[in-house]
């Protein structure tokens, strides 16, 4: 396992140029994207629309809505091991919303008891409640808000929720993460929302908690709360924590940033002594809650990446990863102890045992699954090669387009699960640090979520072209 220090300071600004993405028409339908939790009341609001366009369904022609950008769990290397369903995806799209239903802080008063008041009765009435005592509590407002579309995450099966997101296993030789561990779940029912501005999408700004079914969001007596010139603030038990990456994701170059805590108001401090601690960390002046392309976003139990549309127009896309596969398959790579032509396959059941291709972690030869070099009572192998032992393990496209910092050919692996990328992919995760348990980070696969190892974390694929 490989522990990463993510204690590095760092200064990092959005880039709120005010560009429009350009669309993609890939991907998920629109249509399958959950509606809007607050799609009744909408209704009855007036449509505004910052562009002037007019409104496509009324011409019965349709025209792609406007993609804010997506949110894709790590360790998912393209759909969820069950397949995607619904709301439980191994990533979301964020599209612009038909009607508006962002929302944002308006009064805030003093009650006695929270659960009476008429703001938190009100099930059309967004309100945080912060309790300060058993006798005294702060119940902010929040009223509608035309400019913002809001987007909500949480393990909760409940409407408010878009994106369903459940704890992340790393998957194993054996199968695909175990999905039966619930009980175990450190992740919120209502972990976090998003609120990007309507007319410009750069500006995606991410918040703690979320809005339940009734439109309430409580934090109890335990939680860590505080006012400040008049405002009241708190975090949420396990916290959500982000991290913007240093430089730009797209292109390789970006550096992993400094973890952060995001309150329910949408302040950014330092990180906690422990991830449920009492105390508050530090206020972070000089950093704001907008997401930029790369950005992820810790639940406690997952972590999501987030990627903009402008950035991902930059990355690859899927049928991009596909040909890239292809045309490594048309060099015929060999084993050159079976002499068999090897097929690296685009998912991870492959079709045929014999074509599956291996690579030797230690030096990176790929081979073909066979018996030469196997030591005694022993899973390492030595390679006929160069005969250098050590483990193998089966080749597999990481065929996630989000998870890539640049184009190009997949000519390195992850050690230890051998999924495939760029060498700049590789080399970007290897040197992210992911929160792990309670106070710890380690670099993962982003494909499986497999903890690296080794020293690096990745080996140069080396194949033996079929030369006849
Ligand atoms: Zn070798
Ligand atoms: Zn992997």
């Amino acid at each position: 396992m490989k522990i990463l220090d993510a204690h590095r300071r760092m200064v990092i600004r959005s880039d709120g140029d005010g560009t429009e993405s350009p669309l993609l028409t890939e991907e998920t339908n629109p249509a399958d994207s959950p509606h809007s939790p607050n799609s009744k009341h909408n209704h009855s609001r007036p449509y505004i629309n910052p562009h002037g366009s007019s409104h496509s369904h009324q011409h019965g022609k349709s025209e792609a809505p406007t993609k804010y950008g997506e949110l894709v769990i790590l360790g998912y290397n393209g759909f969820l091991p069950p397949g995607d369903r619904g709301r439980r995806r191994s990533k979301f799209v964020l599209y612009r919303r038909p009607v508006a239903n962002g929302v944002k802080r308006s009064k805030h008063y003093v009650v006695k008891t929270p659960h009476n008041s008429q703001a938190v009765l009100n099930v059309k009435q967004h309100s945080i409640s912060y309790t300060l005592s058993r006798t005294q509590a702060v119940i902010v407002e929040y009223t509608e808000d035309d400019s913002t579309d809001m987007f909500q995450i949480g393990r909760s099966s409940e409407p408010p929720i878009d994106f369903v997101v459940m704890d992340t296993y790393p998957a194993t030789e054996s199968g695909p993460g175990n999905e039966n561990r619930m009980a175990q779940s450190t992740i919120s029912r209502f972990a976090c929302r998003i609120l990007t501005d309507r007319s410009n999408s750069a500006i995606t700004r991410i918040y703690a908690a979320g809005f339940d079914s009734s439109r309430n969001i409580f934090l109890g007596e335990k939680a860590t709360k505080w006012q400040e010139n008049r405002e009241i603030d708190g975090l949420t038990t396990n916290g959500i924590l982000i991290m913007h990456p240093r430089g730009q994701f797209c292109g390789g170059e970006a550096q992993c940033g400094s973890w952060r805590e995001i309150s329910v108001g949408g302040g950014v401090f330092s990180l906690r002594e422990s991830r449920s601690a009492q105390q508050k960390g530090n206020v972070v002046e000089d950093e704001d809650n907008v997401l930029k392309d790369g950005t992820l976003i810790d639940l406690c139990g997952a972590t999501l990446l987030w990627r903009s549309a402008e950035g991902l127009s930059k990355s690859p896309t899927k049928d991009d990863l596909e040909e890239l596969v292809d045309a490594i398959n048309a060099g015929r790579p060999q084993c050159p102890v079976g002499l068999n032509t090897l097929v690296i396959p685009r998912k991870a059941v492959t079709d045929s045992a014999q074509q599956q291709p291996y690579v030797y972690l230690k030096c990176g030869h790929v081979q073909g699954y066979h018996d030469w070099g196997q030591e005694k009572d022993k899973a390492t192998r030595r390679c006929p090669m160069c005969l250098c032992a050590g483990p193998i393990v089966k080749l597999c496209m990481g065929i996630e387009p989000a998870f890539y910092v640049d184009r190009g050919p997949p000519t390195y692996a992850f050690n230890p699960c051998g999924h495939m990328a760029t060498e700049k992919t590789v080399k970007y995760w290897e040197k992210v640090a992911i929160p792990h348990g309670t106070n710890g980070y380690i670099a993962i696969c982003p494909f499986c979520a497999v903890p690296l190892e080794g020293s690096p974390g990745y080996v140069k694929l080396i194949f033996q072209d079929n030369v006849d």
